[in-house]
């Protein structure tokens, strides 16, 4: 592979977008197509739902070389982050195929073949297509009967208009971030707002007693290192060891807080185990105004209970949960998570990126070991997915080189198959897939700069313990590499030409 080749892209969302920045930059001529008109993947019109704003606070959120404006409040809404995503893609010049869906791309002539509304001809992929990209909304028997009474089903990113709700009674399914997120706006204009939780999980508050901004906990190296990694060194072999008590206190000290602050003995809405259980989650953020609505009787939370199927009672769309219960719902909004899937990928591909349980089984979430010149990036969701996308992004460009030295194939296999079992035991399962590794998220940062030889300096990465990361202290990487791979690999150091 050498500049100038071509290579596809599909998907124009943070991990497209930071993929494109950087092999344009290392010389490759690149094309991001997304069947969306406009970029930004979640946070792109076409999926915005009313509420939606970043978990992550604006720093934490950016790229390392293109902060946020400063006039962006420290939780921008999605659309202040897809106007961020649009400067982004004009000022590295991106260029992009919108409105453009890949319905089929397979290896061909040594490269790969993309189809659209025609084939084209690519040296390479990258698939950038999002993990909570496509919804899954369960088939709840009784839909049809539902609908023809007037009852509305959808998914949260096809929920835009907070007037739909308005004066009806609506059903919220789900207990994570854009459930909650997508409650709150409901419950102002609706006649009821129920949300129907299976499992009740830990939010984290944004403040943390009203005082501490939850990055300063959470979003540090000390903050990940709370969590069990499955190779702990140095601290975390101490925190997980003789302090293994102390890190406990501190974790789960914070569930506590939640616990007293959002009142939630009270309002019946205390999650099973213990803070230290948010992995398994979606990494929750507490909604503003959320348990404040419950408390206020605008919403309601039918807990431990899931919507076993819908129907018309009475010529009234309704839902009944799986204790008995039936609810009126004019509409039912699943925010009940996403599937992860390749489906324009062909069989003999994708019988070599799933293990038997269907986890995606790619090393270092970016290379699948048995399928040359196919890539993935964004399938690395955790507390900081700019920076794992943007740091992914450069650790293709080193491969495509040919600059990095990889372990074997047997042995890149069997450290993914290592890293899924950890998620599984850490996470219960909820890893969707392998493609999210919220404990492990610097640590990915570090194993794919390990990979590349290089590193922000140590004193930065100390400081990154107690002070939330900044994607900005990592801002030299990208041109360093590409400075190095320029230069040719026996200039470089730490990057030296794969023998294979
Ligand atoms: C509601 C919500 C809020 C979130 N908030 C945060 C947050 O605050 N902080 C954080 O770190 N993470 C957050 N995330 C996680 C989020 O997924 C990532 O931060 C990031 O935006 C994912 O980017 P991506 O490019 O990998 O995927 P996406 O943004 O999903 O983009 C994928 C793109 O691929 C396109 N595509 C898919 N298939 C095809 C095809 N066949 N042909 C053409 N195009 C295709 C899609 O249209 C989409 O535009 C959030 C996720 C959701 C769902």
């Amino acid at each position: 592979m050498t500049a100038g080749d071509r290579v596809g892209i599909i998907g124009a969302g943070i991990a497209g977008l930071a993929t494109a920045k950087v092999l344009g930059q290392a010389g490759y001529e690149v094309v991001v197509f997304d069947k969306a008109p406009d970029i930004g993947g979640v946070w792109s019109r076409t999926r915005r739902y009313p509420g939606l704003v970043t978990q992550n606070p604006r720093d934490q959120y950016a790229f390392s070389d293109f902060p946020m404006p400063k006039d962006f409040p420290e939780w921008p809404s999605g659309e202040q982050v897809q106007a961020y995503l649009t400067a982004y893609a004009q000022a590295f010049r991106i260029p992009l195929r919108l409105g453009t869906e890949v319905t089929a791309a397979y290896p061909s002539g040594g490269g790969w073949t993309v189809e659209t509304d025609r084939p084209e001809s690519f040296d390479q992929l990258v698939v950038c297509n999002g993990v909570f990209s496509q919804p899954d909304v369960p088939a709840y028997p009784g839909r049809a009967e539902f609908e023809a009474a007037g009852g509305r089903l959808c998914a949260g990113p096809d929920f835009h208009d907070t007037e739909e709700a308005r004066g009806r009674h609506v059903l919220v399914v789900g207990y994570g971030k854009s459930a909650c997120d997508i409650t709150v706006p409901i419950s102002e204009v609706a006649a009821s707002t129920s949300v129907v939780a299976r499992t009740l999980v830990w939010k984290m508050p944004r403040w943390v007693g009203g005082l501490v901004n939850y990055k300063m906990l959470l979003l540090t190296r000390l903050g990940e290192a709370l969590f069990r990694s499955p190779h702990p060194r140095g601290l975390e072999k101490f925190l997980h060891g003789p302090a293994n008590r102390l890190r406990r206190r501190m974790i789960n000290g914070i569930g506590d807080v939640s616990v007293r602050q959002f009142g939630l003995d009270t309002l019946g809405l205390v999650p099973p185990g213990q803070m230290e259980d948010i992995v398994r989650g979606a990494s929750g953020l507490a909604t503003e105004g959320f348990f404040e609505g419950v408390a206020a009787g605008t919403i309601r939370v039918h807990r431990d209970r899931t919507v076993v199927r819908l129907l018309a009672r009475d010529s009234v769309p309704s839902a009944e949960l799986s204790d008995g219960t039936v609810l009126p719902a004019d509409l039912v909004v699943c925010a009940t998570g996403y599937t992860q899937d390749v489906p324009f990928l062909p069989e003999k591909v994708r019988a070599e990126l799933f293990d038997e349980r269907g986890n995606f089984l790619l090393y270092r979430q970016i290379r699948p070991v048995d399928v040359p010149g196919l890539y993935f990036n964004g399938y690395a969701s955790s507390f900081f997915c700019t920076l794992n996308t943007e740091m992914a992004a450069v650790w293709i460009a080193a491969d495509l080189a040919g600059a990095l030295r990889l372990p074997e194939p047997a042995a890149m296999r069997r450290a993914v198959i290592d890293q899924v079992s950890f998620l599984d035991h850490t996470t219960g399962d909820a890893h969707c897939r392998g493609t999210k590794i919220i404990p492990l998220s610097l640590h990915n940062v570090d194993q794919v700069l390990g990979d590349l030889n290089v590193n922000i300096p140590a004193r930065t990465r100390a400081a990154h313990w107690l002070i939330p990361v900044d994607p900005r202290a990592y801002r030299e990487i990208t041109p360093t590499v590409l400075r190095r791979l320029a230069r040719g690999y026996g200039a470089a150091p730490g990057l030296t030409r794969r023998s294979s």
